[in-house]
């Protein structure tokens, strides 16, 4: 634990618990706190929601409603019921479909979840929600917290414990950074942006299913909603793409460009699911970017504890972000029950070396988004290719893939990231060398530079 000034003994605190932030991972970290009985304070920055289609689609896989069943069997149930089967995840680079994979999941809105997490909070007494309260300062000696309002007012409150769910660039985090002596945070941009379009598609096509979700190589994915709605994300590299996928405004020659770009790659989807609509909604629609984090300890100072996104932000490609965050509220409510004399330190201690490990499927996820130098691009398919054929063959148990969105996780069972890196790293480590190996054989460029002189 990093540490900072004790609290004064044998204070009365207005709450056990402060939740800052009401996304996934702080309503259902609420959740299991308000269980254990506690006093426990919501805050969020922004108002309670109510278009829950305004947010963009996620899928909770195996660890995400294990987690869910974990706080409540009627919320998963809803959940899942909510939400839609996603049944396989293609790879659709350049209009070729290279893989299917069966998945076991449920694709559902993030404020949809939310909602359903929000509504199960409300229903307990030990549970208040302050909206529209954002965090702006912490005195970490006197366990006490001041929210801005958005009439320029400001609260604070005081409680034994804060947990920090406030997100990517989380303020706890940030303010920690700069008052816990040791805590240190390490953050990489995603290095893309997305932007999505939606559209309703064309009425009875027939040519794009539903039941699956799509990954258009490193350009964007494609899913639909539980409204119906067709979901077409973008990646767009700022300062890199043209200014008709980096642009806010819609004219003529950028929207008949984008439609050029989707027709390229991702034809399919382009002549079933899009309309001017949808083309010209791209450009007011907000570009998400972020970051992905990595804290030296999930326990700074003792009484915070930081959680979600907050504290292991990654980005969409991983395809953990929800189900982590879900995963870490179910650890930290065992870490209550089990150790109520120092929850957080065990919650620490449990989370931490996921946490971790998580970190680094992000930066393995990121290269797939943004692509690598070619030699490596071509070493990870030479490896993809030879893991499948060793699940072919039966020499291998599956691969971390099968035990995070495919069906493994529900048939053989949930495992932790740290245990799926040491799986990733003992299969590929003899795969890798060989397909580098090949690649300097046929003189594939070793860095982006010379690949751009050839
Ligand atoms: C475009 C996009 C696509 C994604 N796709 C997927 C996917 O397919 N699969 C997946 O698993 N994950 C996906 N994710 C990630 C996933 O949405 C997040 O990992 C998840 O929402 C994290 O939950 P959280 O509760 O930790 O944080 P958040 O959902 O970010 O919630 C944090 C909350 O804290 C509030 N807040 C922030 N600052 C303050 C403050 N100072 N005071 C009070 N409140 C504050 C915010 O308003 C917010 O409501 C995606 C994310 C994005 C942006």
């Amino acid at each position: 634990m990093a540490s900072a000034p004790e609290a004064p003994a044998g204070r009365d605190f207005d709450y056990d618990y402060i939740v800052a932030g009401a996304g996934p991972a702080g309503l259902a970290a609420a959740g299991f706190l308000a269980k254990s009985g506690s006093r426990v304070a919501v805050f969020e920055n922004r108002p309670r929601p109510e278009d829950v289609f305004g947010s963009y689609p996620v899928v909770l896989n195996a660890r995400g409603i294990a987690a869910l069943e974990q706080l409540d069997e009627a919320v998963a149930k809803r959940a899942c019921s909510t939400g839609m089967d996603v049944k396989e995840l293609h790879i659709v680079p350049g209009n070729r479909t290279v893989a299917r994979v069966k998945t076991w999941g449920t694709g559902i809105m993030r404020d949809q979840m939310a909602q359903i997490l929000l509504e199960s909070a409300e229903e307990r007494a030990n549970v208040t929600f302050f909206w529209e309260h954002k965090l702006s300062s912490i005195d970490f000696a006197a366990h006490s917290c001041s929210f801005c309002l958005p009439d320029g007012s400001e609260a604070t409150f005081t409680a034994s414990r804060l947990v920090a769910a406030d997100g990517n660039r989380s303020r706890v985090r940030r303010l920690c950074e700069e008052n816990v002596e040791g805590f240190h945070v390490e953050a990489d941009p995603w290095g893309f942006q997305l932007r999505f379009m939606t559209s309703k598609g064309q009425p009875g096509q027939t040519v794009v299913d539903p039941a699956h979700h799509f990954v258009l190589g490193d350009k964007g994915y494609v899913c639909q909603q539980p409204n119906g709605v067709w979901s077409v994300s973008l990646r767009v590299l700022p300062g890199q793409d043209e200014d008709f996928l980096t642009a806010n405004e819609a004219t003529e020659e950028r929207v008949e460009k984008l439609r050029e770009y989707t027709t390229k790659h991702a034809k399919d989807f382009a002549e079933n699911l899009l309309d001017d609509e949808a083309y010209r909604g791209f450009y007011s629609c907000r570009a998400f970017d972020g970051i992905v984090v990595k804290c030296s300890c999930l326990n700074p100072a003792g009484w915070v504890c930081i959680i979600g996104d907050a504290a292991h932000a990654v980005q969409p490609a991983t395809g953990e972000g929800i189900n982590s965050g879900l995963e870490d509220a179910a650890v930290l409510g065992q870490a209550v029950l089990e150790s109520p004399e120092d929850p957080f330190a065990a919650y620490d201690a449990r989370r931490r070396e996921d946490a971790h490990a998580l970190h680094a499927l992000a930066l393995r996820a990121r290269d797939k988004v943004v692509a690598p130098p070619p030699r490596q691009q071509a070493a990870s398919i030479m490896v993809t290719i030879g893991l499948s054929i060793a699940k072919k063959l039966h020499t291998s148990a599956g691969t971390a893939q099968d035990y995070m969105l495919g069906e493994r996780a529900r048939t053989v069972g949930v495992k932790g990231y740290a245990e799926l890196v040491a799986m990733e790293d003992r299969q590929t480590r003899g795969l890798r060398k060989v397909a580098m190996g090949i690649g300097k054989v046929f003189r594939i460029p070793k860095d982006r530079r010379t690949a751009h002189r050839v």
